[in-house]
């Protein structure tokens, strides 16, 4: 007999007056005994709608009746089939309009917390890390990455699994796109997306820092004279777009992009960062979805004592809670 409640097992988290002051993950993650009893839920369905939902078809049923019986080793072994970044994935996928969305015991309660469940997956394997991924076969051909955010890393992990030999170029000094100069560290830390990264370098990924394509090296260079046979570009759209009004210039006024750079990316919030920010006690945010309010939250926690969101539209309508 199933678990029947019409609930996901709740998600242990950080006291909201104290998480709202502090860079720490908000969410702690399951035990072992939650991820159990929230496996449970899963009525292992003929028709796997929750793996329709999902961009990359994990085997979402499959990992969930190993989870069922403990066999966590096996789920992340499931997991990984498709997936190569399972700790950032359990986190910051959109699961509610993806696999939870589709998810039969949303009908009538909640879906089954499959991130939740996959976060735990990944947690657990990633704490025990049994030892590095063996390294596929070679089948010496060379392709080079663009970009090392999570459409780079996926297309890396995925060619290194079928033995390319792969190399990811990176503009940054630290690799993980918009995983690590965007999202906060109270939703991803930065840790877990420098440990999937390992795991990829264990499969034979390298990954090259500071080359800008086009500047460091050229596209041409790396086709013609390094020997890769291929260039799979994923730079991302890293640029931010200006309303265009008047006083966008004046000192304060930070695109998302560049604010949560700085936070993000270079460590403001810490008293040894060499990238300062400006601190203010009042903030406005122009913008209703999810970077706003990734920038909002970071705002509070940087000390603001207000903080506004300016949308254009009603609060119904706001991206961010529809
Ligand atoms: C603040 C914020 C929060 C978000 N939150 C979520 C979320 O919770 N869930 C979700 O699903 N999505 C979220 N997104 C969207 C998601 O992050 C993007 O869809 C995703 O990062 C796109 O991945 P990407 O690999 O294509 O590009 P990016 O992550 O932008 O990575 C591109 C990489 O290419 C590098 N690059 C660019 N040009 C060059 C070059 N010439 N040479 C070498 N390297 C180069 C860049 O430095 C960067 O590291 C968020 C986005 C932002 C900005
Ligand atoms: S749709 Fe929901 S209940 Fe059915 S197999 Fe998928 S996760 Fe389990």
């Amino acid at each position: 007999m199933p678990n029947l409640s019409p609930k996901k097992n709740s998600m242990p988290s950080q006291d909201p007056k104290l998480r709202a002051r502090n860079f720490d993950e908000v969410a702690l993650g399951y035990t072992a005994e939650m991820a159990v009893e929230e496996a449970d839920r899963c009525l292992n369905c003929k028709k796997q709608l929750c793996v329709e939902g999902c961009p990359v078809g994990i085997s979402i049923p499959s990992f969930i009746q190993k989870v069922k019986v403990g066999e966590f080793e096996e789920a992340y072994r499931i997991i990984s089939e498709a997936s190569s970044l399972p700790a950032v994935c359990g986190r910051v996928c959109p699961q509610e309009s993806q696999c939870e969305g589709r998810c039969v015991r949303g009908i009538k309660g909640e879906p089954v917390g499959i991130g939740r469940l996959e976060r735990f997956v990944a947690d657990y394997h990633n704490a025990i890390a049994p030892e590095a991924p063996q390294k596929p076969v070679s089948n010496g051909r060379r392709v080079a990455v663009v970009g090392s955010g999570p459409a780079g890393l996926t297309c890396a992990g995925d060619l290194a699994k079928r033995g390319y030999d792969v190399t990811v170029f990176e503009a940054l000094h630290t690799a993980g796109g918009v995983l690590v100069y965007g999202i906060p560290e109270f939703r991803l830390p930065k840790a877990i997306v420098a440990k999937e990264i390992d795991t990829l370098k264990a499969l034979g990924v390298r990954v090259e820092v500071n080359t800008v394509v086009g500047k460091t090296v050229s596209v041409h260079e790396l086709m013609k004279e390094e020997g890769f046979e291929a260039v799979f570009i994923g730079t991302g759209a890293g640029l931010p777009r200006f309303m265009k009004i008047p006083g966008e210039n004046l000192k304060g006024v930070y695109s998302a992009n560049e604010f949560l750079t700085r936070v993000n990316l270079m460590k403001a919030y810490r008293k040894d960062s060499a990238t300062p920010i400006q601190h203010a006690r009042r903030v406005v945010v122009v913008g209703g979805g999810n970077v706003a309010m990734d920038a909002a939250r970071s705002a509070l926690r940087l000390g603001a004592d207000q903080v506004y969101i300016v949308y254009r539209r009603s609060l119904d309508e706001l991206p961010a809670i529809r």
